[in-house]
């Protein structure tokens, strides 16, 4: 691709991807979920206890857990940010980076494993492995998104996989995966700190508007709001880490599951009604009761309704 090109498409992702998150913090800003181009200054810690860090900017929130024999990190942004994050690390400890945790397949949370060094522990659920060597197109985007993991002849796919629970570490550096089901994808890990009670939740919360119900990547509109109710019954959890927003409180996933459920009912009676995806994308509007919530642009309501209507007979 040409340079403008690129930058491009870069919008274009960031845009119908990240949309909303874009407008609530500035598209391309500094920090912001479009990227821009890759650099460490354009990461933004921020420090939630004395070893567990937010790195945003260049794609999905990373976390960074300092542990006593490296670094576990959970997503590595889009291509280009894993060095910045590597840079970024720095100022925060000398250890090396040991474990990364994908949370799901997408490109803005993965495609940096490649800048990391083969040694890396890369963990994922046992389907985001698959979708990631498939590198199937995130459903409802038009991307021209090539498989980091092609060129890098393999380099950055999992090397380790869980199903339903994993537990990595011990005492107070112990790190738990749960797979509560399919939601934004069909392998959607959920990675909770248990002394730091955070949960980093990645697309499945990536903001306050409608999320991404990705089926070509096993993801659901019909299972996804009882998959997030599953996970805010997490025990030992107060924080959440979003996809894309801000850190939030586990009451606001408990919510967001109860917003999911309007929008996939809603979606379900419209299509028993006779009623067309196109009308019902095009009338939905986000019901009072969820203050600071974002309309979804119609286009995105149009692909989760399209999911919805897919599933229901
Ligand atoms: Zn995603």
């Amino acid at each position: 691709m040409t340079r403008p090109t690129v930058l491009a498409t870069i919008v274009i992702i960031g845009a119908l991807c990240v949309g909303i998150a874009a407008a609530q913090r500035g598209a391309g800003g500094r920090g912001g979920p479009l990227g821009g181009k890759p650099s460490v200054d354009a990461i933004e810690v921020e420090k939630l206890t004395d070893n567990l860090f937010v790195l945003r900017g260049g794609g999905g929130n990373t976390a960074a857990f300092i542990r006593s024999d490296g670094v576990l990190l959970v997503d590595t942004k889009l291509t280009g940010w894993g060095q910045p994050i590597i840079d970024k690390l720095k100022t925060l400890t000398d250890k090396p980076v040991t474990t990364i945790i994908n949370t799901h397949t997408h490109f803005d949370h993965v495609n940096g494993n490649v800048e990391f060094p083969p040694t890396v522990e890369i963990v994922t659920h046992e389907n985001t492995k698959k979708y990631m060597q498939e590198w199937n197109p995130v459903y409802g985007l038009q991307l021209d998104n090539p498989s980091p993991f092609k060129a890098s002849g393999g380099r950055g796919l999992p090397t380790r996989t869980f199903s339903d629970r994993l537990s990595l570490g011990r005492g107070s550096e112990q790190v738990d995966l749960h797979y509560y089901g399919a939601a934004h994808t069909g392998g959607d890990a959920w990675v909770v700190f248990p002394t730091s009670r955070v949960m980093h939740a990645g697309d499945t919360f990536p903001n306050k508007s409608a999320p991404i119900m990705d089926k070509n990547n096993g993801g659901s509109g019909v299972a996804y709001a009882g998959t997030l109710a599953k996970a805010a019954a997490t025990p030992g959890v107060d924080r959440v880490i979003t996809g894309h927003s801000a850190v939030m409180a586990v009451g606001d996933l408990k919510e967001y599951s109860e917003f999911i459920r309007e929008l996939v009912t809603a979606a379900q009676q419209a299509k028993k009604a006779g009623r067309t995806v196109d009308e019902f994308a095009n009338t939905w509007k986000v019901p009072e009761r969820f203050k600071g919530y974002t309309q979804p642009p119609a286009a995105s309501l149009r692909s989760n309704a399209q999911v919805v209507w897919d599933e229901t007979k």
